[in-house]
């Protein structure tokens, strides 16, 4: 899931000077996982528009707000509070905001930082355990990512850094390559040892990503 934080009051504030009617969104995914945009964080958040003297015109949490024709059906049925808003406050990662935006011309305030697809350990800790790099060498790496486990995200590791099995960035850190080590071990294989990794081919991960399944 997309892993969110909510934006400070403070920058919240800045974005919505001379903006008095409010449209509320938030999303019952991943942003409702991260608690910064389900039911309880809309109610928060329409809270403390109004002790700031402002008007919230309605509010909605979409199922998931980066499904751009259920946040386009949505906003059609509070088409009413929408058309008296004069900014949309969407409590959503970046891609949810541009589903709003994708759906409406008024102005739209996104209120959350997008921060990493993560993981869920347990409720409320989040990690990042995958980069979205395009090529995946998970087979190969006992079901641990060096790209993003790494914090230098080596392909062919460890680094000379490596102490009694931890990161020299952080001795606190378990180091990667040392996992996927250990791991192919109790699994009886080389794996990615076999070989030498190529660079990866960047040129896979252009942007913007597009992908269609195919049938
Ligand atoms: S190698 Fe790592 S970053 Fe790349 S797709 Fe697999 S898990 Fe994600
Ligand atoms: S010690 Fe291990 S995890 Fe840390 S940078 Fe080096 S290879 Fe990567």
């Amino acid at each position: 899931m997309i892993i969110s934080e909510q934006k400070s009051q403070t920058e919240l504030l800045a974005q919505l000077t001379e903006k008095e009617h409010i449209f509320l969104i938030g999303c019952a995914a991943c942003a409702t996982a991260c608690k910064v945009g389900g039911e309880e964080e809309v109610f928060q958040m329409q809270e403390w528009l109004q002790t700031l003297g402002k008007e919230v015109t309605g509010s909605v949490v979409i199922d998931e707000a980066c499904h751009i024709m259920r946040a386009g059906r949505d906003l059609r049925h509070h088409k009413v509070a929408v058309a008296a808003a004069d900014a949309l406050l969407v409590l959503a990662c970046g891609a949810g905001v541009q589903s709003i935006s994708a759906c409406s011309e008024k102005r739209v305030v996104g209120g959350l930082n997008s921060l990493f697809l993560g993981n869920i350990r347990r409720l409320g800790q989040f990690e990042e355990k995958c980069s979205l790099c395009g090529e995946c060498i998970l087979n190969e790496t006992a079901g641990i990512c060096p790209v993003t486990i790494c914090a230098k995200g080596l392909l062919n590791g460890p680094c000379g850094g490596v102490e009694d099995g931890k990161c020299e960035t952080d001795r606190e850190l378990d180091c990667a390559w040392h996992l996927i080590f250990e791991r192919l071990k109790v699994q009886g294989r080389s794996g990615v040892f076999a070989r030498i990794v190529e660079p990866k081919n960047w040129g896979k991960k252009f942007k913007p990503g597009r992908h269609e399944n195919r049938k």
